[in-house]
């Protein structure tokens, strides 16, 4: 079970944002995606999301070719994301943000739920206790009747991860998840991360914190310009000369 990028090519006009990429991720494993700023991590996502369009290449999600899909249908498929300039409606609260999360899981129609069916008020009743439990993980418990524009970005972030991880996605795409996040968020996060590994779902990390790569990542691609760099374990990467003269310029 497996999402496989093969080849892909993104351009926005005259600039190629992303060129021949190509990755594989497996359930149950965490891949971290390093490069500079522009080098096309962002658009990377968005290739795998539909949000954007490749110009050539595929993305298939066991074994089902997605790319000609529009990005509604993708989720069906159970792959989450988080943005990494998050857009919620200011007033929404951490807990309502939460609960949009659990919008694919639903199975009880609106009627049921507007006239309030017993099987309507189980499920409501299910996903409340998971939103508790996913609050609790991600020690947001404390936030959830704060409204998003009273908390900094890094924890606006995290309500994302928070929203993502209620889906129960298979592949879960992180865009950034640790910036501005202070020692033991990160700290609490790495945790989070490694939880969603053991229980099989494909992680797949931008970030650009190596020692964050280094603890959780087996595998690392690196961008540049658009292209891959290289990839290969953390270990091998951070003594590429190729990546420390792109990280440190030569
Ligand atoms: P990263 O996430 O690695 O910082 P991005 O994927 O956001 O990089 O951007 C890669 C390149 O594509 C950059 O040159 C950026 O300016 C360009 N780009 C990204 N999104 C768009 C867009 N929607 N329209 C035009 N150019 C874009
Ligand atoms: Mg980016």
């Amino acid at each position: 079970m497996t999402i496989e990028v093969k080849d892909v090519t993104v351009r926005f006009g005259g600039v190629t944002a992303l060129k021949d990429a190509s990755l594989t991720l497996e359930r149950g494993k965490i891949l971290a995606v390093v490069g500079p700023n522009g080098s096309g991590k962002s658009t990377l996502f968005n290739a795998i999301t539909g949000m954007a369009k490749p110009a050539a290449g595929t993305v298939v999600v066991d074994a089902k070719r997605i790319d000609d899909l529009p990005a509604y249908k993708r989720i069906a498929w159970g792959v989450a994301r988080t943005f990494q300039t998050p857009r919620f409606d200011p007033k929404v609260t951490v807990e309502e943000a939460v609960m949009c999360g659990f919008f694919r899981l639903r199975r009880t129609s609106i009627m049921a739920s507007l006239l309030r069916t017993p099987s309507a008020a189980a499920e409501e009743k299910r996903f409340r206790d998971r939103c508790n439990e996913i609050l609790d993980d991600l020690k947001l418990s404390g936030f959830r009747s704060q409204q998003m524009s009273e908390l900094p970005m890094g924890r606006v972030r995290l309500v994302e991860v928070a929203r993502a991880v209620a889906n129960e996605p298979k592949y879960i795409l992180l865009d950034e998840p640790a910036a501005g996040l202070a020692v033991d968020e990160q700290r609490m996060l790495s945790h989070e991360m490694r939880r969603l590994a053991e229980r099989g779902v494909g992680v797949l990390l931008v970030e650009h914190n190596f020692n964050l790569i280094r603890e959780l990542a087996e595998h690392v691609v690196v961008l540049k310009e658009g292209s891959m760099l290289l990839e290969g374990t953390p270990e091998t990467i951070a003594k590429n000369q190729a990546f420390i003269d792109t990280y440190l310029g030569s």
